[in-house]
């Protein structure tokens, strides 16, 4: 359902891909992980079109990412398209990002309001519905600085489905958490998952890769290394430098 034929990004002189291929079935969940620097955000800023590659093609379903189809063949898209195709998309980052003058419910609400058309009341209501989803009803009229930063990223993660994406990235969605609300986080991320969402997942947390990932794929140095069914690839690693990374040693 999502397919990248060897993307290659750079920044400047810097190559930051160096031809990275991967398909994620519709359902499933794929964790990305590698050290530092590896490109997995870049990964993901990519596919959301945040990113103009260089190289190769992204396919989001029959979207072809970052291009337009005309009558004399494709071109680069405009931002204005590149928003279009971005709406299928939703990405969640380390950061939660809200709007800070808003509240909760208007946070979510705002999404299908401004881009959709959806009326206000509708609005809402789907709005209110995402937010029992996510365990914060009780939170709908409290702003962003009232939350701790577990329910801040569950407001985002709320907010990314209330697009009714097609998929949906995960950009580190726990490391700025404190330990005793990444639990909570990552619980509504499984449960996204279990409603068959495809997803991809950039992430530090081996533990919750191993269940909540269906695959995973290990990143270095701009290329993937290896990847597989995430008990395989965690748990017998066959690259000699995917084992020294999951052993802490880099
Ligand atoms: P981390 O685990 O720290 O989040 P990452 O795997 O997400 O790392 P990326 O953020 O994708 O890594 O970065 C890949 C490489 O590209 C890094 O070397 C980074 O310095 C470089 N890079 C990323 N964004 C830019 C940018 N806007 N301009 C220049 N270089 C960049
Ligand atoms: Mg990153």
């Amino acid at each position: 359902f999502v397919r990248l034929d060897n993307i290659v990004k750079s920044y400047g002189a810097y190559v930051a891909l160096k031809g990275v291929s991967l398909e994620i079935a519709k359902g499933q969940s794929v964790a990305l992980i590698g050290p530092s620097g590896s490109g997995k955000s870049t990964v993901l800023r990519c596919i959301n079109t945040l990113e103009v590659i260089d190289s190769g093609a992204i396919f989001v379903g029959d979207l072809r990412m970052g291009m337009q189809a005309t009558p004399r063949g494709l071109r680069q898209a405009t931002a204005v398209e590149a928003a279009r195709q971005r709406e299928s998309v939703g990405m969640v980052f380390q950061s939660f990002n809200l709007f800070p003058h808003m509240t909760a419910l208007e946070n979510v609400a705002s999404g299908p309001r401004l881009v959709k058309n959806v009326s206000k009341p509708q609005a809402q209501s789907q709005a209110m519905e995402l937010l029992d989803r996510v365990k914060l009803g009780d939170k709908a009229n409290a702003y962003p600085r009232q939350l701790s930063g577990g329910q801040q990223q569950r407001v985002a993660i709320a907010r990314a489905l209330a697009m009714q994406p097609s998929v949906m990235l995960f950009d580190e969605p726990t490391s700025a958490l404190d330990p005793e609300t990444v639990q909570e986080v990552l619980n509504v991320i499984r449960e996204v998952r279990d409603s068959h969402m495809t997803m991809l997942i950039a992430t530090h947390e081996m533990e919750f890769a191993r269940h909540a990932s269906d695959m995973t794929i290990f990143m270095e140095a701009g290329q993937i290394v290896e990847s597989g069914p995430s008990a395989e690839v965690l748990g017998s690693p066959k690259t000699e430098r995917c084992r020294r990374f999951l052993a802490g040693l880099t």
